[in-house]
């Protein structure tokens, strides 16, 4: 298979686990995209929804989550093709998880964030990390049995530009 739509594969699953563990919509659009750089002459994809293979930064809507892939990611494909339950909770998420497992469950925590607290707003003034990310992220935490501190620090995200 191609590495790209085998690790789709592995999105899907982790994100079908967690929906049903979570009681989540299961039927929500995945788009995983490979990163490309313009300035490498690489060419720009139209991956729906507004977003461009340009964007490399994760993210949610309603009913949509699209998870970048850059390139290296796809050469270690084979890494960490563990099916969940995810019992490695070491708390480093560039040694403990691949990046596109903390993308996943960071954007199925915002899925969690919005369809089972209702406080989705990504103009909450911190791209939806303050009204109700905590609580969000503490619950599935409890839900997937992991200790809260250590999934909340597993669920760090890296600054998105505001236009985003
Ligand atoms: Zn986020």
């Amino acid at each position: 298979m191609d590495p790209l739509q085998e690790l789709k594969a592995r999105i899907a699953r982790d994100h079908a686990y967690l929906a049903q563990k979570l009681g989540l919509r299961a039927d929500i659009e995945l788009i995983v995209y490979k990163v490309t750089y313009a300035d490498l002459g690489e060419p720009t994809v139209d991956c729906g929804h507004g977003i461009t293979s340009e964007w490399p930064y994760a993210g949610y809507k309603p009913g949509v989550i699209a998870i970048p892939i850059e390139g290296h990611a796809l050469e270690e494909a084979s890494l960490a093709n563990t099916a969940p339950p995810v019992h490695v909770w070491d708390g480093d998420r560039r040694g403990a998880w691949p990046e596109w497992r903390c993308d996943i469950w960071h954007e199925v925590c915002h899925q969690y964030q919005d369809e089972r607290l209702g406080k989705w707003n990504k103009q909450d003034g911190n791209n939806g990390h303050r009204v109700g990310w905590r609580d969000a992220v503490h619950e599935v935490a409890d839900k997937v049995g992991c200790d809260r501190a250590t999934f909340y620090d597993l669920m760090r995200t890296e600054e998105v530009p505001p236009s985003a």
